[in-house]
């Protein structure tokens, strides 16, 4: 009997784990991946989508896994982890492995009004809200980003360019912009934003905010007809459901497999908090780690369902590009320190790179030519579907697939159903094995730091949060 595997979310470190598992999938793999969107987004892309630089189909691309993968393009709505089954908007999926890769959601710091007066960026949706909201403001409206992080400057860079004269605020808490990272590079970043005509306002932390001011920490009141959040990511919020160890974000605590303490679930991406040593920070979340835990995950549930001991995670730090609006960019690629065009290409290969690895070749083409999903493709969570989950993948058409209308013994009436009719109540198979391997918690031994970023002796390489 296959065992169940469903992946939760196709951002990086979903679809790269569904690219490892892709080989076994339709064998004794029964492969499932749910997500909201029928397409993977490049996420470290969207900035551009928000300025209004560069369109939709240059950051969403189709999920292209093959029949033998199935996709559920739905809300995921509740976990069960005690009875093993996740509800969606188009129905329920039972598993014998879970893989949690929904992504990090925008961290408020529970500070007043960021909730209602703010725009975040967590996804093509929002992008497009913040590009409707600028192209609907006066060039002189202020316009406020709070968080000079890597996300906040990209952001910046790209606003300022699409909109030269504007008038354009960063407001970062810490002393520096981009605090996590080489000190060459916040300088770097600061000195082309003021280029660019940026008001920067480091080490000023936020106190509260309102429909058209941003109150300071220090008192400094900065108006506002527009305000963008991008200062941080918590916990997913379904990370609550999982009933499992989180940190103080919401984070899953994850063992040295990407395990959380229920070994059948593991939790990747930017809801896992992965300390690389027993004393150490969890890692910062980013699409490299993402997509580096995505394969890692994958391997280690093949060792164990192969009654093999598992495949601890290593990262391995490949260096950071930041986009500074055009073809100015700059970032360290392992020990080297770029700029400029060469910076900007890097960084496009790099993108390319993730493409290639995680969807393939075809999907490559389809992003070196544009090919992308049509602009006009509305993204978002889909409508409840009529009866019977949407299932693409196994044989392609929904008529195939065995559903078991089980009586609605879940809140909401909502048919339970198992994937090609197997019997609820059978366990997954080797789940002896997993109880054997080793013991939730055996930390990783720290790797040298990375040189150019402060980071600490055990991170490997990647900045602390
Ligand atoms: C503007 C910007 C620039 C960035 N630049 C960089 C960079 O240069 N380098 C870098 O390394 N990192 C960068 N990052 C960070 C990087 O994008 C994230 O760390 C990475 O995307 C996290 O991957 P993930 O798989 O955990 O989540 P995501 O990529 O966010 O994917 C989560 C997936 O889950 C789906 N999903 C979420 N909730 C549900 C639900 N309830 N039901 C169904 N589906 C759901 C979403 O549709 C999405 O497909 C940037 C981020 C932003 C926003």
């Amino acid at each position: 009997m296959p065992a169940r595997v469903v992946v939760l979310g196709g951002g990086y470190a979903g679809v790269a784990c569904v690219r490892r598992l892709q080989s076994r999938a339709g064998r004794d793999l029964q492969v499932t991946l749910v997500d909201r969107n029928p397409f993977h987004t490049l996420l470290t892309e969207t900035h551009t989508v928000a300025a209004g630089t560069r369109p939709v189909s240059t950051v969403a691309l189709p999920f292209d896994f093959g029949p033998q993968v199935r996709r559920l393009e739905a809300e995921v709505t509740a976990i069960h982890p005690e009875g093993r089954w996740v509800e969606t908007t188009a129905g329920s999926l039972e598993y014998d492995y879970l893989v949690f890769a929904l992504g990090g959601a925008d961290q408020d710091y529970g500070i007043p009004g960021v909730r209602e007066h703010a725009l975040f960026l967590r996804g093509i949706d929002d992008a497009r809200r913040i590009r409707a909201a600028l192209a609907a403001l006066p060039r002189q409206a202020p316009v406020v980003i709070v968080g000079g992080g890597l996300t906040g400057v990209e952001l910046a860079a790209e606003i300022a360019l699409s909109r030269p004269g504007g008038s354009l605020t960063v407001v970062e808490g810490a002393p520096t912009l981009l605090p996590s990272l080489h000190p060459g590079l916040a300088l770097r970043a600061r000195r082309r934003l003021g280029w660019l005509g940026v008001n920067v306002r480091t080490g000023s932390p936020v106190r509260a905010v309102g429909p058209d001011r941003v109150e300071l920490a220090d008192g400094t009141v900065l108006p506002h007809r527009l305000l963008i959040w991008v200062a941080g990511v918590k916990g997913h919020p379904l990370t609550a459901q999982l009933k499992v160890r989180r940190d103080r974000a919401g984070r899953v605590e994850v063992d040295a497999y990407l395990r959380s303490s229920r070994p059948e679930i593991y939790v990747i991406g930017d809801s896992a908090a992965f300390r690389p040593a027993p004393d150490a920070r969890p890692l910062a979340p980013s699409g490299q780690l993402s997509e580096q835990m995505g394969f890692a995950a994958a391997d280690d549930l093949l060792s164990r369902l192969e009654g093999g001991p598992g495949v601890p995670f290593r990262p391995h730090f490949r260096g950071v590009l930041l986009d500074l609006g055009g073809l100015a960019a700059a970032g360290l690629i392992y020990r080297l320190q770029v700029a400029g065009p060469v910076a900007h290409l890097a960084k496009r290969a790099a993108v390319a790179g993730h493409v290639a690895r995680t969807l393939g070749l075809r999907s490559l083409f389809r992003l070196l030519t544009g090919r992308g999903l049509p602009v006009g493709s509305t993204p978002g969570p889909q409508p409840a579907a009529p009866a019977g989950p949407r299932v693409h993948g196994e044989t392609g058409s929904r008529e195939n697939t065995r559903v078991e209308e089980a009586a609605p013994d879940t809140a909401g009436g909502k048919a339970r159903w198992t994937a090609q009719g197997t019997d609820a109540s059978q366990t997954a198979p080797n789940t002896a094995a997993m109880a054997g391997g080793p013991a939730a918690g055996a930390e990783l031994p720290g790797e040298a730091g990375f040189p150019g970023s402060p980071a600490d002796p055990g991170s490997a390489g990647f900045p602390p949060p």
